[in-house]
């Protein structure tokens, strides 16, 4: 960090004042000068244009450009005191602002004028409703200038700009606040070094602050969100291309070599042939376990693709030359999963006992002590747990290589946690894991700090899997006919998931509206007791987040069919959503199919059709659903490829609920800039900095955008 103080990290306390500050902190989090300026017009009002009213969503704060039509002022009639009612309008349609016991508004709201309102619309008797509004009146003057009252900014460009705003902040108290910081603004330090300015003409800094917050016109507003968009790329690539370079100014314990023995005998003894993808990525990983430099690789491919056998094959690399691997699993039940499968993968291998571990919170003291000092002194090859794993007490002998499982459920601080936990100063290597796969110029700005490797094919996926949509409306014997099916399957000797969105009945859908009437979620407790009294032949059990550990780990073990009784039918919730492996299911039921979203609809069809045997996929939905629901469930009915639905899903649900906030980090400070719209764009940047890196300049770049990741980090603090 440079200790460099940028105008923009200015509070705004001292810039507005501190009633004005606590109210844009209150609505917006902003405490700074960046933060604000960095708050941008959600569209724009040309004066002459009236806002359409047709646009104007009931339930949404919204600031309205409208002429005044009529005034009526009466007496109410149920309870003392005067309603005010005026109608305005947009030259086609009118709405109604409503004022109670406010009657010397009068005196300004006049029949003719105009002005900007702001406020959350209702509807009152089919008729949309401002209640109580905050407004801002533009008065003409007689010579044509115009001028407001009862507001603190004045309208001088034929623009004006609309905020997002709130319920406390109207659009042009943002903008006055704004106005007062740009006119304190005089010199910005600008993130773009001045080569590049001038190469692209771009405006500087304070121009297209200025251009995009006070335009004199939209081709002025289209130069700046063009610079502004550019600057967004470039601090984030630019932070990307160091954090990349400084991990790779790391040491790490170069491992493996050609004279590794116990990758070639696993691969020996498994019972199928690695895919070319999955020889391929173990080349690339191989390369980079080899170097003397700490590797940091992301491992993508759908479910089923084979991600385990591909980080097996790491870790024997890294055994064999003396070093340890942990292996961090999101959840228990995935943690057990792993040892167990782990255990038994590595059974293969005879030339070295390899010594696999599970540690868990419910683990007895005396043995947790065991692990933890057999991994202090070097005896545990392979250490698998949750984020119990993070704790200062977890010391390892030679740490070599961490493995992190469904990365996305782990944030940047605890992967950075992990990676202290090296021997002698030296960086373990990190190969992380999703099933979540992004398209790869996608991951390339997402984690432009890591190396990406995918697995296209999945090899276990070949079984035939039909997926079935059925509505619990309608046919009430098409939902009998799903328990029926289940019934079959399991006398044919198969397994079954049934999938439930809550654990006990008491749970009614926080996002069902009243309107519809609330529709209790199907839930583990209720459909269990409802199967075992129906079935009494078939063995169901239950496994979900609130049983302890040893309950659940007994509950899998049965369903796997290693432990007895065993177990024919799993009702579960979404605790068995990732990595959960089990041959023998062929069938997967979904309750209230409807609540789940595409990525995680995938992964739950993913825990069948692991086998050889053909799988059937029923997602039972809520008749009353949305659209979008609708599409979802017919997305993931219609495919089977993760990449093409989370494509899809990135259509439907935006980029931020796609590849969310903790991904990275990176895209929380993106205001203008689309990582999937904008991705040739993002590219063109990416080209320009890799030039930049290999320049002098780069120094004094780094130097410039540090002051802006400052800002950054403050300004995540706060969000
Ligand atoms: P992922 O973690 O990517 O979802 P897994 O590694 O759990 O997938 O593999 C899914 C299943 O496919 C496992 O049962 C595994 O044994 C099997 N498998 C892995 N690689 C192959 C292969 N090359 N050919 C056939 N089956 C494979
Ligand atoms: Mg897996």
């Amino acid at each position: 960090m440079s200790g460099r103080k940028d105008f923009l990290t200015t509070t705004l306390r001292e810039l507005i004042g501190g009633k004005s500050a606590a109210s844009v902190e209150k609505a917006f989090g902003i405490t700074t000068a960046g933060g604000l300026v960095n708050h941008y017009p959600r569209r724009y009002l040309d004066r002459g244009n009236l806002t359409p009213f047709d646009k104007v969503e009931v339930g949404v704060p919204v600031t309205i450009l409208a002429t005044i039509k009529g005034v009526d002022s009466r007496r109410m009639q149920q309870k003392r005191g005067f309603i005010l009612v005026v109608s305005v309008s947009d030259g086609v349609e009118s709405m109604e602002l409503t004022f109670f016991n406010q009657k010397w508004r009068e005196r300004e709201l006049k029949v003719g004028r105009s002005g900007l309102f702001a406020g959350t619309v209702s509807e009152f008797r089919g008729v949309r409703t401002l209640t109580h509004p905050q407004y801002s009146l533009f008065t003409d003057t007689g010579n044509g200038v115009l001028e407001e009252i009862d507001a603190i900014t004045e309208f001088t460009g034929e623009i004006i700009p609309v905020y997002p705003s709130s319920q406390s902040l109207a659009s042009w108290q943002i903008q006055a606040a704004i106005d007062i910081v740009l006119t304190s603004a005089d010199q910005l330090t600008d993130p773009l070094p001045t080569e590049l300015v001038t190469k692209h003409g771009f405006m500087t800094k304070l121009q297209s602050l200025q251009a995009i917050h006070q335009p004199k016109n939209h081709e002025e507003i289209g130069r700046a969100t063009e610079r502004i968009k550019y600057e967004e790329a470039f601090v984030l690539l630019a932070l990307m291309r160091q954090r990349k370079s400084n991990a790779k100014s790391a040491l790490a314990h170069a491992r493996g070599g050609s004279d590794s023995a116990l990758t070639p005998e696993f691969d020996l003894s498994l019972p199928f042939d690695l895919t070319q993808g999955q020889i391929a990525v173990g080349e690339e990983i191989a390369a980079d376990l080899a170097q003397g430099v700490p590797m940091t690789r992301l491992l993508q491919g759908d479910v089923g693709s084979g991600k385990t056998i591909v980080s097996i094959r790491a870790m024997l690399t890294v055994i064999e030359s003396g070093g340890q691997i942990a292996l961090l699993a999101p959840t228990e039940v995935l943690a057990v999963q792993h040892c167990e499968s782990l255990r038994r993968f590595l059974k293969g291998v005879t030339s070295r006992p390899i010594h696999v571990e599970l540690l868990t919170g419910a683990m007895s003291v005396p043995n947790r002590r065991r692990i933890l000092l057999d991994t202090q002194s070097g005896d545990v090859d392979v250490l698998i747990g949750t984020h119990a794993l993070l704790e200062d007490n977890v010391q390892f002998f030679d740490l070599g290589l961490i493995v992190i499982d469904e990365q996305h459920r782990f944030g940047v601080e605890q992967r950075a946690t992990m990676l202290t936990k090296g021997k002698d100063e030296l960086r373990p290597h990190l190969l992380v894991m999703t099933a979540t796969p992004i398209p790869r110029t996608v991951a390339l700005t997402v984690f432009g700090d890591l190396d990406v490797s995918t697995l296209v094919e999945s090899p276990s996926l070949r079984a035939e899997i039909q997926t079935f949509l059925v509505p619990t409306s309608g046919e009430p014997r098409l939902v009998e006919r799903v328990w029926e099916r289940m019934a079959e399957e399991v006398a044919a000797g198969n397994r079954v998931f049934v999938v439930c969105p809550s654990i006990s009945p008491s749970e009614t859908d926080p996002k069902s509206d009243k309107s519809s009437g609330r529709e209790p979620l199907a839930s583990v407790e209720e459909t269990y007791d409802a199967l075992t009294a129906r079935y009494p032949q078939i063995s169901f059990e239950k496994l979900h987040g609130a049983l302890d550990s040893n309950a659940k780990r007994e509950a899998m073990r049965r369903f796997e069919g290693i432990a007895e009784p065993k177990v024919d039918v799993l009702i579960a919730t979404t605790v068995i959503e990732v990595g959960v492996d089990i041959p023998a299911a062929t069938m997967i039921i979904v309750l209230n199919a409807e609540r789940f979203g595409i990525s995680q609809l995938h992964q739950l069809r993913g825990r069948i059709g692991r086998g050889s045997k053909p799988g059937v996929c029923i997602l039972v939905h809520a008749s009353t659903q949305s659209a979008a629901s609708t599409h979802r469930l017919e997305a993931v009915r219609d495919s089977r490829d993760g990449f093409a639905l989370s494509q899809k899903d990135l259509e439907i649900r935006g980029e931020g609920d796609v590849l969310g906030q903790d991904q990275s980090g990176a895209l929380s400070s993106l205001r203008l800039l689309k990582v999937i719209e904008d991705l040739d764009f993002i590219d063109k940047v990416r080209h320009e900095i890799d030039e930049l890196f290999t320049s002098k300049l780069w120094g004094q770049v780094m130097e410039t955008i540090d002051i802006f990741e400052i800002q950054r980090a403050e300004y995540l603090e706060k969000s």
